[in-house]
């Protein structure tokens, strides 16, 4: 077993892994909210698209225009702050992809390694000292399993790794709808329709390589470094699953888990995320619109092509707590309904 990672740095990352419309930008603003969290939404997207892009950070400024986004380029990249993102982004499509495993690290692209290495470090640094003094989590919700993958081999990160899952038919439920582009409201571009079937096939071959990621984390590093998470669980009651977050997977946070967490959550900087980033405050809330109203043969097809994760999340009835997707009823009478979101609807 290597060194613990935490022995040599301070450079420390919780990343949320998992699949699209799983509620990752919810817990991501959630977590975001303690003072030595730093909830910086889909980092993996500043390189690729949201800087050169004019999209929006939460904070309802462009990523250029945000005092936040625009001090940490200048730490991270001076003058040069497009090159350093352009060089990151081409990096990215290489070392982030599922392809990318160890091996293929090792063996062809040493270089490569090395300089995406170099300059996720420098931008990881960047984002640390601009987000406050003393020791701050980056909250990274990528959801990529293959850049965790790859974040997990830089030398010396203290890598925690959260595994969001989201009932598949709540998923694909979202994903049946529309959503047209409109960038200063956080949908960077159109989303189409997606098929059930799409959607259930690709929620279980993600959700599988971060089951694998997280086995390979604990064989590498020891347990104490990952969780998986139910969306329907953590919207049914935030402040036990964040603790279960600090007491299995941060255990560095002192204090309680849900310090800074109040009724009505205030976005920050998230990067990139789901739109509801783009609220100025939101309530988190339960979310059984699909339950109602999908289609009964979408919802048999998925249930059908996911069966085997469905029973191991328990979302089978007689599985654990969720029942047809539903997570145990609100425990706190502050998850209203009124102006909440739930993920992705
Ligand atoms: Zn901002």
């Amino acid at each position: 077993m290597s060194e613990h990672p935490s022995d040599q740095t301070k450079l420390r990352v919780i990343y949320v892994a998992g699949y699209g419309r799983s509620g990752s930008t919810l817990l991501d603003i959630a977590l975001g909210m303690r003072p030595d969290v730093f909830g910086a939404g889909e980092l993996t997207a500043l390189a690729r698209h949201a800087w050169k892009n004019g999209e929006y950070c939460a904070c309802g400024a462009t990523v250029r225009a945000c005092p936040f986004w625009s001090s940490v380029m200048a730490r991270a990249g001076g003058s040069e702050a497009q090159d350093m993102l352009d060089r990151l982004a081409d990096l990215q499509q290489r070392m982030e992809a599922l392809a990318a495993s160890r091996r293929v690290f090792a063996r062809f692209l040493p270089a490569s390694r090395d300089r995406y290495h170099q300059a996720n470090r420098a931008l990881l640094e960047a984002v640390a000292a601009q987000a406050g003094q003393g020791e701050i989590y980056v909250l990274d919700s990528s959801k990529l399993p293959g850049r965790a993958l790859a974040l997990a081999s830089m030398p010396g990160i203290d890598l925690h790794v959260i595994h969001l899952v989201r009932d598949p038919r709540a998923v694909a439920w979202s994903m049946s709808r529309p959503h047209p582009k409109r960038i200063e409201a956080g949908v960077q571009r159109e989303l189409r329709p997606k098929p059930a079937f799409y959607v259930a096939l690709r929620w279980s071959m993600v959700n599988l390589v971060c089951e694998w990621l997280c086995w390979r984390l604990v064989r590498r590093w020891g347990d104490g470094r990952t969780i998986r998470v139910r969306y329907e669980d953590f919207v049914a009651d935030p402040p036990a699953v964040l603790e279960a977050i600090r007491a299995r997977c941060a255990p560095l946070l002192p204090g309680a888990a849900a310090d800074g967490l109040s009724e009505v959550l205030r976005p920050g900087h998230q990067v990139a995320g789901s739109r509801h980033r783009m609220q100025a405050s939101l309530v988190i809330r339960e979310d059984h619109v699909w339950q109602r109203q999908m289609p009964e043969m979408a919802r048999r097809l998925v249930s059908w092509i996911t069966a085997p994760l469905l029973r191991r999340y328990g979302y089978m009835p007689g599985t654990g707590r969720g029942e047809e997707g539903r997570a145990a009823p609100a425990t706190r009478p502050g998850l209203v309904e009124n102006k909440g979101v739930g993920a992705g609807r």
